[in-house]
């Protein structure tokens, strides 16, 4: 067993290892809640238990921990979701807090002084790396890896998981932390990350 065999093995159980960074995408309550603003519903909201043990995994092996989180001004004419989807995660508002447990989670970290490797990241679009300086601060702590999680699997995961390929991050998606209002769009987009991303699906 060679260190390509092991490093394989390794990704394939979805283990962390330094290079590797977990990258939360918009669990927030406008996505997540029963009265958000955009919401996924409940397959978002049956995401939280596996969701928050994976980041608490990561944040145990002292891994990359990333919260990428829609922000949007109101009625900006500018915005190409503007006319796409109604106000959603406007800034400076309860919407675009953590949702549940993981926003308890989060909060307790705050409260504490946020740890060095957990950061924040506003983002505009669906993908993460649109506009943001996410490329750059994965590049300066040596991220291979990408563990993406979070909402919608279909959109703002989807656009995340492209680029990340685009760049030459390597994937890999928990299916079990991951959700679509659209069951059909989830399907699909985790068979896409499968055969033309090539990332490795785990659950
Ligand atoms: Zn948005």
């Amino acid at each position: 067993m060679n260190e390509t065999d092991d490093l394989q093995r390794e990704k394939q159980a979805g283990h962390r290892q330094q290079g590797d960074a977990l990258i939360v995408v918009d669990y927030t309550y406008d996505f997540i809640a029963v009265d958000g603003k955009l919401t996924c519903g409940l397959p978002g909201q049956e995401i939280e238990t596996a969701l928050l043990t994976q980041i608490r995994q990561f944040m145990e092996d002292h891994a990359w921990v990333v919260f990428a989180v829609d922000v949007h001004d109101p009625e900006d004419p500018y915005h190409p979701e503007t006319p796409l989807f109604p106000p959603h995660n406007l800034r400076n508002t309860a919407g675009r807090e953590l949702y549940g447990r993981v926003g308890e989670y989060y909060r307790g970290l705050q409260q504490r002084g946020l740890p060095s490797n957990v950061l924040w990241l506003d983002k505009t679009r669906y993908s993460a790396f649109a506009g943001t300086d996410l490329e750059l601060k994965l590049r300066t702590r040596g991220v291979h890896t990408l563990h993406l999680a979070g909402v919608c699997t279909d959109i703002c995961v989807l656009h995340t998981a492209v680029d990340a390929y685009n760049l030459g991050f390597s994937i890999v998606v928990h299916e079990d932390s991951v959700a679509s209002f659209n069951p059909a769009g989830h399907t699909w987009a985790l068979e896409h990350f499968r055969t033309c991303l090539g990332a490795h699906i785990v659950s």
